[in-house]
């Protein structure tokens, strides 16, 4: 299953608010065996929001956006992602039942709390009080990381695909000077290959197959220089 993120707010844009939830939902998808394929951050405007949305749903089996969902005026996530299947927002009554249950009355409660896009079924918040939504493989999740891991974890079995196993290589030689021996190991295995240089070289060895990838690294690790 291929699917995008989309991480909502000018705080992060500005380099304000380092985009831990991006990092963070990447790596939970992967591991789910889900494909990543586009990470995007657009600011707290609608239109830029509704228009990556309905661009990435077309594209995409399922998008994944993550802030701007509180009720104050910069947090525009649902308005965007009503915008991009043209229908509007709505009181969401189990919303209200939801939150009525945890001690918030209904008067009490900021306008446009309970509201999703139309038709959206609604995800709850067990750590804060704004409600996600999903609709149409499209999930909207908030911002504040501890919520939005939350809300992931209650959906992630809705996130499938083949798990890649991985391998890492740590290689103490530059990095030019390997490419002989990943040509080879590509020959040899089946697997995909991925050097990260820094200090020294990380490879990453990636297999749908367990010991395959085993397999590969052991290979690899006979024939480059470990690290001291
Ligand atoms: P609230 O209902 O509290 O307003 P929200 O869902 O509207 O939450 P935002 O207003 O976008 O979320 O962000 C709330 C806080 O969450 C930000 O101040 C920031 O600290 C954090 N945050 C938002 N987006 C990210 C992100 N992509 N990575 C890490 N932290 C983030
Ligand atoms: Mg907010």
């Amino acid at each position: 299953m291929n699917v995008a993120v989309v991480t909502v707010g000018d705080e992060l844009l500005a380099g304000r608010t380092t985009n831990t939830n991006a990092t963070w939902l990447c790596e939970r998808l992967t591991e789910r065996g889900a494909t990543v394929e586009r990470v995007t951050t657009v600011p707290d405007r609608v239109a830029d929001i509704a228009r990556v949305v309905d661009e990435y749903r077309a594209e995409y089996d399922a998008v994944v956006v993550t802030g701007g969902l509180g009720p104050t005026h910069d947090d525009v996530t649902m308005a965007g992602i009503a915008a991009a299947f043209g229908r509007s927002l709505e009181e969401h009554e189990l919303v209200l039942e939801w939150l009525e249950e945890r001690g918030y009355s209904r008067s009490d409660l900021t306008e446009g709390t309970a509201e999703l896009p139309a038709g959206a079924r609604a995800l709850h918040n067990e750590e804060g009080v704004a409600p996600g939504a999903a609709l149409e493989g499209v999930y909207a999740l908030p911002g504040v990381p501890a919520e939005m891991r939350a809300m992931f974890e209650a959906i992630a079995t809705e996130f499938t695909g083949t798990r890649t196993y991985r391998e890492t290589v740590v290689a103490d030689e530059p990095e030019s000077a390997l490419l002989d021996r990943l040509e080879v190991l590509r020959d040899r295995f089946d697997v995909s290959v991925g050097s990260y240089p820094g200090e020294s070289v990380r490879i990453e060895i990636g297999s749908t197959d367990e010991s395959t990838a085993a397999e590969a690294a052991a290979w690899l690790r006979e024939r480059v220089e470990g690290p001291p």
